[in-house]
């Protein structure tokens, strides 16, 4: 169904920072600044599961239909970047950066997100695209990259913050819609997402960031400095 643009050989020596977390907790915009500063590549895994949300869409399907979802991914061309810096989503030749970012998405994608062969298959394309990294660490960031896609990553976080918090932020992300439909949408995609998920407790012996008091800098300097003192002393990072 896939491809990435990472092509090349299996590169094993890379570090691997797992960030997990819930809608508006922060972590694509702070995952993104941390592979900025380290020269990491960055892996959004939301967008795979929102691109092929966007497909089934595109396709007339139903998001819910778990077997039209399934189907769906036989055609499924999937392409993302993986440089934080020109950071795009292709289904196709379509660019689907903004799309994938409609509230409309937004509310399919959890259908897609609990089908467990999709999750399998995506999944895989993770793993392929995280050995196939060039630089030297790779920041993956999504819902389950600690606990299923990558649980043997050196540097493990979860970063969270209030309900409130997370609301208000998302609410300054989407222009389109009022702060109560924003928050409403959000919560009810949680507790979808956290049926099929738990990425609101941290697994043994992830670290825990809390960002709700924190601005978008501290919350940086707080991962960064969970990545620092995880990967003290090690070869590679
Ligand atoms: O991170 P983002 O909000 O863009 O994720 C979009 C959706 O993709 C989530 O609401 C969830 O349904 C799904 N997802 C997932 N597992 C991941 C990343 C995202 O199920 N690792």
């Amino acid at each position: 169904m896939t491809e990435s643009i990472v092509a090349g050989s299996s590169n094993s020596g890379s570090t691997v920072v797992a960030i997990d977390g819930p809608a508006g907790s922060g972590k694509s915009s702070v995952s993104k600044e941390i592979a900025r500063r380290r020269g990491y590549a960055y892996l959004d895994t939301g967008a795979a599961y929102r691109a092929l949300a966007w497909h089934v869409l595109a396709g007339g399907r139903d998001t819910d239909d778990a077997a039209a979802v399934i189907a769906a991914t036989g055609d499924f061309a999937y392409a993302i970047a993986t440089d934080p810096d020109d950071y795009w989503v292709r289904v196709g030749d379509t660019d689907i950066t903004e799309a994938i970012r409609d509230p409309r998405v937004s509310a399919a994608v959890s259908g897609v997100a609990r089908v467990p062969e999709v999750r399998a298959h995506i999944t895989s394309v993770f793993r392929g695209i995280i050995a196939a990294t060039k630089r030297a660490g790779i920041v993956v960031e999504g819902r389950d990259i600690t606990t299923v896609v990558a649980p043997d990553a050196p540097v493990r976080v979860l970063l969270t913050a209030s309900p409130e918090v997370r609301a208000a932020r998302r609410s300054l992300e989407v222009q389109t819609q009022d702060a109560a439909t924003v928050a409403a949408a959000l919560h009810k995609r949680d507790a979808s997402d956290s049926t099929v998920v738990d990425f609101l407790t941290a697994a043994p012996g992830v670290t825990v960031v809390d960002s709700s008091e924190l601005d978008f800098n501290q919350t940086v300097d707080a991962v960064l400095g969970v990545i620092d003192e995880r990967t003290a002393g090690s070869t590679h990072g």
